[in-house]
C-alpha cells in the first residue's frame, strides 16, 4: 500500500482502486457513509466518504477513535517455505499477534524467491480483518546466523526432536517454563523449513545462551502448524 500522509481531521484521503472498489462494490458504501481507517502508525480514525466515483473514492478524516498501541507480540522468525503454507503463516501470525515476521534463509531452505509485496498485502488484510491497528512488518530473508547475531533477542526455537544431546546441559523445556525465564522484551519464535534445521544449525543453536529449545510434542508438525501452535501457546501464556 502507498504510504499515507499524517492523519489529521479534515484530511482528504484518496483510496487506491482495490480499496475503493471494496468499499463501494463489496461493502455497498456511498457518499456520506462512515468508515474506520488506520495506517499502522496513527491509531484508528473515523472518516466519511466524501466522493464515491467509479474511478476514485475519497475519504475525509473526522476524528481519532483509538490510539496507536505499542507493538507487543513476539517476532516470528520463519524459514522460507513453499508459497502457500508461507502465505498461510503470514495471515495467521498476523491474527495471532506477531509484531514482526522475519523471513530466514537456512541451509535446507529450497529457494530464496519470495514475493514480499504480496505477503505485505496478506498481512494488511489480516490486520484489517482482526481489527488490530498495527500491521506486522515482513522483513526480507536474512541468513539464520545473521538473525541470531542480533543483540538483545531471546529466541525460542521450536524443534521437532528432543534437543538433549550427550554433553548438552540444556534440555528442551516446556514453553511456560521458558517464558518465565526470559529477561529481554524482544522474544522471537523460530521455526525451521520443511526439511528442518541441519546438524550444523542445530549445533549453533544449542551453543547459544539466548536460544531456548521447546518441543511441541512427539509428532513432526508441518512448519505452518508449528508456527501457529507456537504463537497460540505464547499468546495463551502471555496474552500479548
Ligand atoms: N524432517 C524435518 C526435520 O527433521 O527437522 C521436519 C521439519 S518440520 C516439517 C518444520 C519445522 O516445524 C521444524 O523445523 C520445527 O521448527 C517445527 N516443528 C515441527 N514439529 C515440531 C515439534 N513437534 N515440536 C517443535 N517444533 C516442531
Amino acid at each position: 500500500s502507498e504510504p499515507t500522509p499524517t492523519f489529521s481531521a479534515g484530511l482528504m484521503l484518496p483510496l487506491n482502486i482495490d480499496q475503493g472498489r471494496y468499499l463501494t462494490s463489496v461493502m455497498r458504501k456511498g457518499t456520506g457513509d462512515k468508515v474506520s481507517v488506520f495506517n499502522g502508525r496513527e491509531g484508528e480514525w473515523t472518516a466519511e466518504i466524501a466522493e464515491a466515483g467509479k474511478k476514485q473514492v475519497v475519504l475525509r478524516l473526522l476524528e481519532q477513535t483509538r490510539e496507536q498501541p505499542q507493538a507487543q507480540g513476539p517476532v516470528l522468525a520463519v524459514a522460507l517455505i513453499k508459497r502457500s503454507p508461507l502465505e498461510y503463516i503470514i495471515e495467521k501470525a498476523t491474527e495471532l499477534g506477531a509484531s514482526r515476521i522475519q523471513l530466514l534463509m537456512t541451509r535446507r531452505t529450497q529457494s530464496d524467491h519470495v514475493k514480499l509485496e504480496r505477503l505485505k498485502i496478506i498481512a494488511q488484510e489480516a490486520a484489517e480483518q482482526t481489527e488490530r491497528l498495527d500491521v506486522p512488518e515482513i522483513l526480507s530473508p536474512v541468513k539464520l546466523e545473521a538473525f541470531l547475531a542480533a543483540p538483545d533477542v531471546e529466541v525460542i526455537v521450536f524443534g521437532d526432536e528432543d534437543s538433549t544431546h550427550e554433553g548438552d546441559e540444556r534440555r528442551t523445556m516446556p514453553l511456560l517454563e521458558v517464558l518465565s525465564t526470559l529477561t529481554s522484551k524482544r522474544t522471537a519464535i523460530l521455526i525451521g523449513p520443511e526439511g528442518g534445521f541441519d546438524d550444523h544449525e542445530r549445533q549453533t543453536l544449542r551453543a547459544m545462551e539466548n536460544v531456548h529449545p521447546v518441543n511441541l510434542g512427539p509428532r513432526i508438525l508441518r512448519a505452518d502448524t508449528a508456527a501457529i501452535s507456537a504463537l497460540t501457546l505464547y499468546q495463551a501464556a502471555l496474552g500479548d
